[in-house]
């Protein structure tokens, strides 16, 4: 009764997972959800389906309302939703082990605040590197993400001013005119009502004339090949990174597809405010629907990957990576194993792509976490060691030489490794792929990593007699050697290469994974020990320690560390290291005689000061965090 094809596309729109036809309609089985077809039309709608359960009787609606007394029962539930956590009320319905439908009326009504939320957000808007992030519905909201997009609209309406002078470089655009005219490409990750935000903010920019490219879910290295191969004049990305689940964000990349300078950001954070400001009693706007979107005539939906392998094909002169010739070893390669944890995000839709091959040829590929759950299952979606865990636990049993496990962050930029035996975060990871493309593929060029980045590069790059670019932590810092740089990295688990894109991308990462394995025949670990037995070993270890100073008052009494200059002796453990080096670009990175060394580093936005240390012996760490503390105390940041 339904035709075939058009039941493969169909997905449920409440997991997007697959559905299934009987007589009358479709049914999707994990939701318990039937949807019916009125005239071959299949109505998709959560509202209109009716639960399998009582299906032909009161349908959803009545189960709706019996959600809504539990939910009243468990928790104090007010009309108001500014008076409501509602996050904290799924957090509490994840403890508890509560249903499924509890925790979709929840979400019904995070829905409905974020678009009917006219109040000014919670906490004040401040676009960083990262870009803006909040809490959904309480500050990031309809309302709240259409004046950040009119923010943006204003910085490049002065491109009509006499400000225009000092605009046109940073957005690498030059009138107004332009930037209407190449456009905006939008996406989101799987963050709950990503959709609905890129929607309106495909309508703000239409109705001011831009022209808007729509790419859906998609990641943010993918939309940074976007912008390099149609030349859009910026991207929009809906996320918060890898933030927790009650989390969402906005992120703004200019012409070259990198994170905005910061003399941008700080515009954006300055106008956003001002409309805040001044709209306070203002309505929310109205809002467009998906279907609506793709029917006007300055909207255009795209396939970012493809863009995306275009770019990757581009740039193959400059970094040496095939994209065909990778994977097609990897899928016939019978001693590899690669498991992606996707942690529910946006790569989920890629990774079976990246690899390629024909149907049944993905035998040694596995994907973890691989669908759209917007709780993420109330984990942290963060590569971290802890995060890690099932990986490992899958690659433990697996009899392949060769094991790579992968996991990226929801929006695709951030990558973490394991072999199955030894952890590789970017610190280690990076240097290792600037070995393998200096060294094995035979590119030239010098390496970049932020300061707070570990020092194995910097001994690599002594030793090929190529210069280290350090700048301030953060990717945008990178843009003054793109083009020189061979590889560029950061130790929260950004990587891009020379000739790739100007934005972290985790897929690059991932490739450069299997490249080395392959290529070298080794593991990951083995690969990394055989470094370090030719240029030495490096530990690195970052921490953080709330304060009770914030901003610039935590700025100024950390500037009394200026007093551990080049020549002092700084007690560690049993010894006292000499310093050799201060770099004070982000922070002060002290350097001791020994190669090992310490950075400490306010946060900009919180409370907070962050230690990274590296050390040449396991043991070492330990006594420099130590040592990283007892200075806080010293100026009389924190007390002993
Ligand atoms: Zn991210």
């Amino acid at each position: 009764m339904i035709d075939r094809e058009l039941l493969a596309i169909l997905a449920c729109p409440r997991c997007k997972g697959p559905v299934k036809a009987d007589e009358e309609g479709l049914i999707c089985e994990k939701c318990r959800l039937f949807y019916e077809v009125k005239d071959g039309i299949p109505i998709m709608l959560i509202d209109e389906a009716r639960s399998l359960d009582d299906r032909g009787d009161a349908g959803v609606a009545a189960q709706i309302s019996g959600e809504e007394t539990a939910l009243a029962a468990s928790f104090p539930v007010s009309v108001n939703d500014a008076d409501n956590d509602y996050f904290a009320m799924l957090e509490a319905i994840f403890a508890r082990r509560m249903g499924r439908q509890l925790q979709d009326a929840v979400y019904r009504k995070i829905g409905r605040e974020i678009a009917a939320n006219a109040a000014p957000p919670v906490r004040q808007i401040s676009f960083g590197t990262s870009g803006w992030r909040g809490i959904l519905g309480k500050d990031i909201t309809v309302k709240t993400v259409v004046q950040v997009t009119r923010a943006i609209i204003r910085l490049y309406e002065e491109l009509e001013t006499e400000a225009a002078g000092e605009l046109r470089p940073l957005l690498g655009i030059s009138s107004l005119d332009e930037a209407k005219k190449r456009g905006c490409v939008i996406g989101f990750d799987n963050r709950f009502a990503g959709e609905l935000l890129a929607v309106q903010v495909a309508k703000t920019l239409v109705e001011a004339g831009f022209t808007v490219f729509y790419a859906g879910e998609t990641t943010t290295g993918v939309l940074s090949a976007v912008v390099l191969q149609q030349q859009q004049a910026f991207s929009i990305n809906l996320t918060p990174s890898h933030n927790p689940f009650q989390y969402g964000g906005y992120k703004f990349n200019a012409a070259d597809g990198g994170p905005a300078a910061s003399e941008v950001t700080a515009k954006i954070t300055r106008y956003a405010r001002e409309l805040v400001a001044s709209e306070k009693k203002a309505s929310v706007p109205e809002l467009w629907h998906l279907a609506e979107m793709l029917e006007h005539p300055q909207v255009q939906a795209i396939d970012s990957f493809s863009c995306w392998q275009a770019q990757l094909a581009c740039g193959e002169a400059q970094h040496g990576l095939s994209l065909e010739r990778i994977t097609a070893a990897a899928r016939q390669c019978p001693d590899l194993f690669l498991a992606v944890d996707c942690v529910h995000g946006a790569s989920r839709l890629h990774i079976r792509r990246l690899y390629g091959g024909e149907q049944g040829e993905q035998g040694n590929l596995e994907i973890l976490r691989s669908d759209a759950d917007v709780t993420f299952g109330g984990v942290a979606p963060e590569p971290s060691g802890d995060n890690m865990r099932e990986m490992v636990a899958l690659l433990e049993k697996r009899a392949e030489k060769l094991k790579i496990g992968a996991i990226i962050d929801p929006d695709g930029d951030r990558i973490r490794f394991t072999d199955g035996e030894t952890e590789i975060s970017m610190n280690q990871f990076g240097a290792m792929a600037y070995h393998f493309l200096h060294e094995t593929v035979g590119k030239r060029g010098i390496v970049a990593k932020t300061v707070a980045t570990s020092n194995l590069a910097n001994a690599l790059a002594a030793a090929f007699g190529e210069e280290v670019f350090e700048p301030a932590v953060g990717f945008k810092n990178f843009k003054p050697v793109m083009g020189r740089a061979l590889v560029f990295f950061e130790e929260s688990d950004g990587i891009s290469v020379l000739g790739h894109t100007a934005e972290k991308d985790a897929y690059i990462g991932l490739l450069l994974a299997l490249a080395i394995t392959l290529e070298t025949g080794q593991s990951l670990g083995a690969y990394l020990r055989q470094i370090e037995e030719q240029y030495g070993v490096y530990f690195p270890v970052r921490d953080g320690i709330e304060v009770s100073l914030y901003g610039d008052e935590l700025k100024a009494r950390l500037a009394a560390l200026d007093q551990f200059s080049i020549g002092t002796v700084v007690p560690v453990g049993e010894t006292g290291k000499k310093i050799v080096e201060v770099i004070t670009l982000d922070g002060w990175k002290m350097i001791f005689d020994d190669g090992s060394w310490l950075m400490i580093r306010p946060s900009g936005t919180e409370p907070k000061v962050r230690f990274y240390v590296e050390s040449r012996t396991a043991a070492g760490t330990k006594d420099l965090m130590l040592a990283a503390r007892k200075m806080l105390v010293d100026v009389g940041v924190i007390t002993p």
